[in-house]
């Protein structure tokens, strides 16, 4: 989402004349979008912010702006006033819309702003985004999040849950479409109790006769999805987050039944032990999610899965993470985003009074990396000698001379090819020219090797 944001004040630049430079020691503005999600990213936003100081004394056109999930929060609006007064623009989560202005009235009136809004308007203040890929997109549904899970500080920082309106949605995504884009990520923190209402009451109508709405009007998350599936151009559809709780049987026929969802879910445990995910207000326990799993793989065989899971959550005792590593053997992760537990002020967990040890939460961590790391290279290796089906996503980062693309299970597929097979006018392209024309379009690739992030192969043609 954090990621969206950027897009979107990216988005707003360009469309104020400025253009992205590849070396920060050129910008004119530097604009840091903070994440509040663990205290890590905390302590390198403010060690950052201390490198800007000198350039930011030395330059007086030079502006420094914050924003993000970071700056929902009092104590760090206080701190940044204080200690770091070189920082020019502060806006948060709720107004990126204000950003324009913001930077207007900075330049002009030569002075410190400061917006912080306590909700969002509305949920109709989507902006121009500047994509990250041409042929990929990331739209949000929906905003914030009402579940309060112990230990996290979104739903203070984001607000409350809301959906935005199915035409909007599907509007963006048409336009996306017509755009290029071959892949869209619906974007909510728990897309799941997406709750849509058609704004206009002949959509609504028709919506209802096509059974696109529930009795009550809503149009649900699986419902948007078998909307947005008859979009033109539009080939694959991903969606991030979910959560356990509510996560519907009616979804689970949407992953069997729509081809263009891909046929992968990111599904955060956060924790094997009923009496943690008790404590972190998760309201499922691990028969529940074990359940979801088996019907998920029941209903679209092969499907791929990732999670999250925190380590050290207070109070956790060594046999209760061991369940966690249990819940992994069991469901055996495609991948898996592993946390330290971290205290973030103004969450009910930072008032527990069992905090767990560092050494220990350490300890425990690397085991659970061994373990899952373990885990992704076995099923990893298992693809080598099939062909996959990949979106080229231009050349790789690592090897350059190959190029990059995803499955339609997330994977990360770097790729050769066999550069003789591209000839214009009777001249062999360049890698350059190959990789342009390449990038955006599906290919299969056989894949040769499997490691513990990413698969190799090497392009069919
Ligand atoms: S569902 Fe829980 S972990 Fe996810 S954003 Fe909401 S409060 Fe945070």
């Amino acid at each position: 989402m954090n990621e969206h944001d950027s897009e979107m004040i990216a988005g707003m630049l360009s469309e104020l004349g400025y253009v992205q430079v590849p070396d920060r020691k050129e910008a004119s503005i530097e604009i840091l979008n903070t994440c509040s999600v663990r205290e890590n990213a905390d302590k390198r936003f403010f060690g950052t912010l201390g490198q800007l100081k000198r350039r930011s004394k030395e330059d007086p056109e030079y502006m420094v702006c914050v924003c993000g999930c970071m700056m929902q929060q009092q104590h760090i609006i206080d701190r940044i006033k204080e200690k770091y007064p070189w920082v020019d623009i502060i806006f948060g989560t709720h107004n990126i819309h204000r950003f324009p202005t913001l930077l207007g009235n900075a330049i002009r009136e030569k002075e410190q702003k400061i917006e912080i809004w306590d909700a969002r308007e509305s949920s109709e203040q989507e902006l121009p985004a500047k994509r990250l890929y041409e042929n990929k997109a990331l739209v949000n549904i929906m905003y914030g999040c009402n579940n309060f899970c112990t230990y996290c500080i979104v739903p203070y920082t984001r607000g409350r849950e809301m959906s935005r309106a199915p035409e909007d949605v599907l509007e963006e995504i048409e336009k996306l479409a017509a755009d290029g884009v071959r892949e869209v990520m619906l974007l909510g923190q728990n897309v799941n109790s997406y709750k849509g209402e058609f704004k206009n009451p002949g959509n609504q109508q028709k919506a209802r006769l096509e059974g696109f709405v529930e009795e009550d009007g809503i149009c649900t998350f699986s419902h948007l999805v078998r909307l947005i599936a008859g979009i033109d151009g539009i080939e694959r559809i991903r969606f991030m987050t979910s959560h356990p709780k509510d996560l519907s049987d009616e979804l689970i026929e949407t992953f069997r039944v729509t081809d263009k969802l891909c046929k992968n879910i990111h599904l955060p445990v956060q924790s094997g032990s009923d009496r943690v995910l008790k404590k972190m207000n998760r309201r499922y326990d691990s028969a529940r999610y074990l359940d979801i799993v088996r019907k998920l793989r029941e209903a679209v065989p092969g499907i791929t899965m990732s999670t999250d899971i925190i380590v050290g959550f207070p109070g956790e005792t060594e046999e209760e993470f061991e369940d966690t590593l249990e819940m992994v053997r069991k469901v055996r992760y495609d991948s898996a985003f592993t946390f330290l537990y971290s205290i973030r002020t103004g969450t009910p967990a930072a008032t527990y009074p069992d905090q767990i040890p560092e050494d220990v939460k350490h300890e425990r961590f690397n085991r659970l990396v061994e373990l899952v790391d373990s885990i992704s290279l076995e099923k990893n290796l298992a693809y080598v000698g099939r062909t996959e089906k990949v979106l080229v996503e231009g050349r790789s980062k690592r090897n350059r001379n190959t190029l990059a693309g995803r499955t339609d299970g997330f994977k990360l597929v770097n790729f050769t090819i066999d550069p003789s097979a591209f000839m214009e006018k009777g001249e062999a392209c360049s890698f350059d020219e190959i990789a342009e024309k390449l990038t955006g379009t599906f290919m299969d690739v056989r894949i040769t090797n499997g490691k513990t992030f990413s698969l190799e192969g090497e392009a069919v043609l």
